[in-house]
């Protein structure tokens, strides 16, 4: 339905109001309320009045555009970078790390609350009936946690810039350096710049469909140090190759892999279907754990794996696994919660929709010499119904779905298969909370929640819940 223009909001556009912001959204904007109406204000922290003017008016929501802070939070810091307030990646580097933990927790028992109708216990020691929500599992150093750069190309007065797109549009704002990027993906992306540069490899212009350099993209393997570079074109044409691949092997240590991938669309997605190696191996590996992963060009991967390991560890200990069990892994992507089950499990069954993730899936699962896991391409809420009519029962189901949350039918289908246990990895609180509902009137019992913050100084929460069946 398209978003409908208010009729009776107590705003106008391009009015200056005075607010109080008093909480977060999931984006990392600000929320205040003006006469009962709810306005979002990008870089204002709860705590704080300021003036705002008004530059959006919908039906159920306002969007204010920063004027003045006349009282300001304790919690406010300088940001690091110097593009943080044009640059579209981080919404809360101004936002003190361990009250960015704060808010996220709290964010999660807001929607717990409020959409799943959950009461909420404060601590474990609190012996009133609830749900225990943890606080957020930050981490040390909340920097150059991203173990992948995607990187725009483009021109400017004839020289080559990289950069990010502003939010909400395609203007590129020139970056050095990102903060939450592995320096080594920094370094990548430099590099690659100022060889093609020399070298005069134009950048992709969008608006002409021009040119030849769309993407820089840079992969390095936490556990591994192996660098995978991979050069988005827009057709097999790359002017230089050869000299653009030796300046990278001269300049980037540890580099395993080169490859070009080949995008000739009118298209806002990265990648073209058509890989090919110019120089090393097709995979670079990383280990998450115990467990070792192939990454090739275009597979997904967690991008901060030392958040990932702390996550399914967490949902691993949930699963409280002896050996003996049957476990479900839905919405499994290339395997990486299944293969952490399989250690522990009797049998585990993958299910997920995107054909290529499940051929990483098994690749993964020989790598390690892990067998008793078997995956499969569909939708969980088709192919799990399947198994279950097959004769397959569960004593441990876990979910990861995308942000939308799990499909309805799935979810009874699990309430009638009555697995002992459930584990459900959210990235969205809200549909978190949707789920949680479905499933207490179920007949399971929500016991505990651990938000981990996987993406810091964004918005976005993860969260790993345990569910058990009530009897
Ligand atoms: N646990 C996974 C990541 C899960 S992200 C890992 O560690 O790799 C959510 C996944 O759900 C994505 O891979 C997406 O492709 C998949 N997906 C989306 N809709 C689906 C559906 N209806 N059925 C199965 N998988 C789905």
């Amino acid at each position: 339905m398209a978003k409908k223009k208010a009729v009776d909001a107590p705003v106008e556009k391009n009015q200056y109001i005075e607010l109080e912001i008093t909480g977060l959204n999931h984006e990392g904007n600000g929320v205040g309320r003006y006469e009962g109406f709810t306005i979002f204000v990008p870089r204002v922290l709860p705590g704080e009045v300021v003036d705002v003017k008004v530059i959006k008016v919908l039906k159920n929501y306002g969007v204010g555009r920063l004027v003045d802070i006349k009282e300001e939070s304790p919690h406010r810091v300088e940001p690091e970078c110097p593009i943080f307030k044009r640059c579209g990646g981080c919404s809360l580097q101004h936002l003190a790390y361990e009250e960015q933990l704060r808010q996220k927790r709290q964010l999660v028992i807001d929607n717990l609350e409020r959409i799943g109708g959950l009461v909420v216990r404060d601590s474990a020691e609190d012996d009133r009936d609830g749900v225990v929500v943890h606080p957020t599992i930050g981490m040390a150093d909340p920097r150059g946690y991203r173990n992948k750069a995607q990187v725009p190309v483009g021109e400017e007065e004839g020289g080559l810039v990289t950069g990010f797109y502003a939010p909400r549009s395609h203007e590129l704002v020139p970056m050095e350096s990102c903060a939450i990027q592995h320096d080594r993906n920094n370094q990548v992306v430099q590099v690659v710049r100022e060889a093609a540069d020399r070298l005069g490899i134009p950048a992709y212009d969008e608006e002409k469909h021009r040119g030849v350099l769309r993407h820089i993209v840079a992969k390095t393997g936490f556990a591994t140090g192996e660098v995978m570079v991979v050069l988005v074109t827009n057709g097999d044409v790359l002017p230089h190759a050869d000299e653009l691949v030796d300046a990278i092997r001269k300049q980037v240590d540890s580099v395993k892999s080169i490859v070009q991938n080949i995008n000739a669309k009118r298209t806002n997605v990265i990648f073209g279907e058509r890989s090919k190696v110019l120089w090393g191996e097709k995979y670079i590996y990383d280990r998450i754990g115990d467990i070792q992963f192939a990454i090739s060009a275009r597979s997904f991967y967690q991008v901060n794996p030392v958040q990932t390991e702390k996550l399914y560890n967490k949902a691993l200990a949930y699963a409280d696994l002896s050996g003996t069990e049957t476990v479900i892994d839905a919405y499994c992507g290339i395997g990486t919660i299944s293969l952490f089950m399989a250690r522990k499990a009797k049998q585990v069954y993958g299910v997920e929709v995107v054909p290529e993730a499940i051929s990483d899936a098994k690749r993964n699962a020989r790598l390690n010499g892990i067998e008793n896991v078997k995956f499969a391409v569909g939708e969980a809420e088709k192919v799990i119904p399947w198994w279950y009519a097959q004769g397959v029962r569960a004593d441990v189901v876990v979910v990861d779905p995308p942000r939308k949350g799990c499909d309805r039918s799935l979810l009874d289908t699990i309430v009638e298969m009555k697995p002992e246990r459930m584990v459900y990895v959210s990235c969205n609180p809200a549909t978190l909370a949707r789920d949680l509902r479905v499933l207490e009137d179920g007949g399971f019992r929500t016991v505990e929640v651990q938000p981990v913050d996987m993406f810091p100084h964004t918005g976005h929460v993860e969260c790993c819940v345990l569910l058990v069946r009530k009897i």
